[in-house]
């Protein structure tokens, strides 16, 4: 027998209250007992957006919000701005791509935050730009942008500005209103603390009107479709049911901890983990770091992959690895959604054991009490 543990950002652990909610008997989407979880859903949603407008909810994974976003927002032959400093900024551009808008990029060197004033220029210099794709935390380097900045730049523009949330949401603030986010597009698999499934998006007022002009093609992430029903606690095609109940779990308690203790939480255990590894004399990927993952940067000598692979098989650890040109380079230990004290201290008691077996020199401890010391405080 191996005891498992997933320390990997996406997907993550899921409560039991979720995994017993999502084990009952299949509930018929037309019945009141089902309208009224959705109902209480609905607020859930509405007051981890930080928003009072309605969070649209989709059968798919976080992918299918973004594609979402990009459908009902343009129209054949609009003009876009995207910010690519990762693997999940490239995929705001792979969509457009797809569906004919022509864009520019803002190429990002991986592992580093965008200027917002790069943004800002880009506007300026283009008025015909209709809207902004950002990643607010791009897990795929551990990297965290400064999205206050940029919507405060976005906000007093023609464009719209539309947020990958994915690891962000539930992990640090995104007031959706207060700062004038207008599409914000969250999966469920990462700090919403639910199996992959859900794709949210909320819209703002300003994204509406976008919306009613809309041209691209679209059938079933269709916004406006969504927004009739969601209004009557329904929703266009039948709803992931059993995810849905586990969301009304997942969002309580989400509700029952406060916003603003879960991203305490978040922040504690990213420095702690950020605090071990550096104990250890490995360097972090990143100076903006994300608190939803730590990118570490594999020590000389050793593959970032051989580090993953034995921490899973040897371990029974799952983190991940780097992804396109960081393969073998960096490894990432997440630590969002349902993660803890205990997780952290898991995480880095495990590294020191297989760079120890590695041959990478490992004063046994030492990651471990570095990040004690933070978790203590
Ligand atoms: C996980 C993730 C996604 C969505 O990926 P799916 O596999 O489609 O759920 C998008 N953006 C970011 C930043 C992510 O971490």
């Amino acid at each position: 027998m191996k005891k498992t543990y997933l320390l990997a950002p996406g997907p993550t652990p899921v409560p039991s209250e979720a995994l017993l909610a999502m084990s009952r008997p299949i509930l018929h989407h037309r019945a009141p007992e089902y309208e009224k979880i959705f109902s209480q859903v609905r607020e859930g949603l509405k007051y981890v957006f930080q928003t009072q407008t309605e969070v649209l909810i989709f059968a798919s994974s976080g992918t299918g919000g973004m594609e979402g976003a990009v459908v009902n927002t343009l129209s054949p032959g609009d003009k876009a701005l995207v910010v690519r400093g990762g693997k999940f900024g490239e995929r705001w551009g792979e969509i457009c791509q797809a569906y004919g808008v022509n864009f520019e990029a803002i190429d990002v060197e991986w592992g580093k935050p965008v200027d917002p004033a790069l943004i800002a220029e880009a506007l300026k210099r283009d008025g015909a730009i209709k809207a902004v794709f950002v990643t607010h935390s791009e897990t795929s380097t551990g990297v965290l942008n400064d999205l206050e900045a940029i919507a405060e730049i976005v906000r007093n523009t023609p464009a719209i500005l539309v947020v990958d949330a994915i690891t962000s949401l539930g992990v640090v603030p995104v007031p959706v209103d207060e700062w004038g986010l207008d599409v914000v597009v969250a999966g469920s698999q990462k700090a919403l603390m639910l199996p992959p499934g859900l794709a949210f998006c909320s819209v703002s007022e300003k994204a509406w009107r976008m919306v009613e002009t809309s041209r691209l093609p679209k059938y079933y992430f269709n916004f406006k479709e969504e927004k009739k029903n969601i209004e009557k606690n329904q929703s266009a095609f039948t709803p992931a049911v059993s995810l849905l109940l586990g969301l009304k779990e997942t969002l309580d308690l989400i509700k029952a901890e406060g916003l603003e203790n879960i991203f305490a939480r978040h922040d504690r255990l990213a420095r702690a983990t950020r605090a071990g590894v550096t104990a250890l004399g490995l360097e972090l990927f990143t100076e903006s770091p994300s608190p939803a993952v730590t990118a570490v940067k594999a020590p000389t000598g050793i593959d970032g992959g051989t580090i993953v692979k034995t921490l899973r098989t040897k371990h029974g650890i799952t983190i991940a690895g780097g992804q396109s040109h960081l393969k073998g380079k960096i490894f990432r230990i997440a630590h969002l959604g349902y993660a803890d004290t205990y997780d952290v201290v898991i995480a880095m008691a495990a590294l020191e054991l297989t760079l120890s077996e590695l041959g990478y020199p490992v004063k046994l401890g030492s990651g471990v009490r570095a990040a004690e010391e933070i978790l203590m405080k």
